[in-house]
């Protein structure tokens, strides 16, 4: 008989592995409570973010943090009430930004996303929906000229890994005529990165190919889970008892909840995001995801419409969202002159981030029947095709595509 394996989380990392575990002839189970714009895989920005290889655990992070603050107009905030959460984890954050560390935790995260690109692209034909992924690249660009000449100079010196970059021509800039009041000084034209049509389209695509291929979906919150000698038992809040063989943690920003329950703790904190999203706007079909650096904001146009994300507020990912992060991203908009709705859809979630922003991915030592995938940080719609192949190979035995050993969970002692 197939192996049975119980996937805890079904956000786009957990919905990725379950489908690519599924294809692979095993028999799963994808555990969800169900409310979709829980997770931080709905209203994201929805960019395959490849360029993005340096973790941001590094001292230049470090010293630009007070004048990133949202007290001085930044968009880094720290959730005064979740205080317990974000100082011991600020304190490891520093510990592993050292330079030695940031070296290899860019090897580690430069060999995912060498390969994140080409995984969706497997993935979104497992799904039968190969639109969901657009190889588009992406734009950075400056309004004020001052800007454009020191931005070119940081992103020369960055490594970009699988993509590469050149500046805007006049006439790509021209093409914000119409969508911005003014025309921005310069920017960066990306490619081998790209964008979703739609993240949470992209979600249901997965998922559904999932249940057509015989998988199953169970509405509930796993609540307690034991691991016995013949498999794991989670007992879920609806009060149904799931047994399986083996079990993947991969419940975003509250996986460190679920591993306390097998034992261990990792510190995993929830860096709230926030967007807002229009049905109505006039943003040009041909322009990609375009981030607006002096505004740390990423606007990206969508099958639904136009959205814009921004914000990194450290905390737990219980507590409603701060009203005035929402009415930023809206002032910074209309600064701009982007065409959008009075009332947008307000959204917040949380990117589940280790301190060295680098994801958990593997099996747990000790606890053989337990894997785990999250930590994926600002990066999970990008990398969780990978991830999900990843799964795969520790699940069937294969030889995985990259070292996991960076990623073991039990780095954190
Ligand atoms: C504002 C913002 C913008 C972002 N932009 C990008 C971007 O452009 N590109 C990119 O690559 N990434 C981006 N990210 C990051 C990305 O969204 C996340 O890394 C990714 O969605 C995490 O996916 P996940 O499946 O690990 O977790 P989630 O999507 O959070 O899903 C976790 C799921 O587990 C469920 N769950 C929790 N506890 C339990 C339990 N006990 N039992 C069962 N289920 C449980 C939750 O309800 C949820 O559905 C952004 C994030 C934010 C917030």
């Amino acid at each position: 008989m197939a192996k049975s394996i119980l996937v805890i989380g079904g956000g786009m990392v957990g919905a990725a592995s379950a489908l690519r575990l599924k294809t692979a002839g095993f028999e799963v189970a994808l555990v969800d409570p169900g409310d979709k714009r829980r997770g931080a895989s709905f209203g994201n920005a929805g960019h395959i973010a490849t360029e993005q290889v340096e973790p941001l655990a590094s001292w230049p992070m470090i010293w630009s943090a007070p004048r990133r603050l949202f007290a001085f107009g930044g968009a880094l905030d720290f959730r005064v009430g979740d205080v317990g959460a974000w100082l011991p984890w600020s304190a490891r954050f520093i510990a592993a930004a050292g330079r030695r560390r940031f070296v290899r935790g860019t090897a580690a995260l430069g060999s995912l996303q060498a390969r994140a690109l080409d995984a969706w692209q497997r993935l979104a034909a497992l799904a039968e929906a190969s639109d969901i992924v657009q190889p588009s690249g992406h734009n950075i660009v400056w309004m004020s000229a001052a800007n454009v000449e020191r931005g070119r100079r940081v992103w020369a010196q960055a490594n970009t890994g699988p993509t590469r970059f050149r500046e805007l021509t006049r006439d790509e800039l021209d093409t914000y005529r119409g969508a911005l009041r003014a025309v921005p000084a310069g920017g960066l034209r990306f490619t081998g990165s790209g964008q979703f049509k739609e993240p949470q389209a992209a979600r249901d695509a997965v998922t559904t190919a999932f249940c057509a291929r015989g998988g199953v979906e169970v509405r509930g919150s796993v609540v307690d889970l034991r691991v016995y000698d013949g498999g794991v038992a989670a007992t879920l809040d609806t009060g149904e008892v799931r047994h399986a063989d083996e079990v993947l943690i991969s419940a975003g920003a509250w996986s460190g909840r679920v591993m306390r329950l097998v034992g261990l703790g990792p510190p995993l904190i929830a860096e709230r995001g926030y967007s807002v999203h229009s049905a109505a706007h006039s943003w040009p079909s041909e322009l990609p995801p375009t981030y607006f650096e002096e505004r740390a904001m990423i606007v990206t146009r969508f099958s639904t419409g136009l959205r814009a994300t921004s914000f990194t507020e450290l905390g737990r990912p219980e507590p409603p969202g701060d009203e005035r992060k929402w009415r930023w991203l809206e002032a910074q908009l209309d600064d701009l002159g982007v065409a959008f709705a009075k009332a947008p859809d307000r959204w917040r979630g949380s990117r589940p981030t280790l301190p060295d922003f680098l994801p958990a991915i593997g099996r747990m030592s000790g606890q053989p029947r337990v894997l785990y995938a999250f930590g994926h940080q600002h990066l999970g719609m990008t990398l969780s095709a990978i991830t999900a192949e990843l799964v795969e190979a520790l699940v069937t035995g294969a030889a995985p595509a990259v070292e996991l050993t960076p990623f073991r969970v039990e780095r954190f002692g």
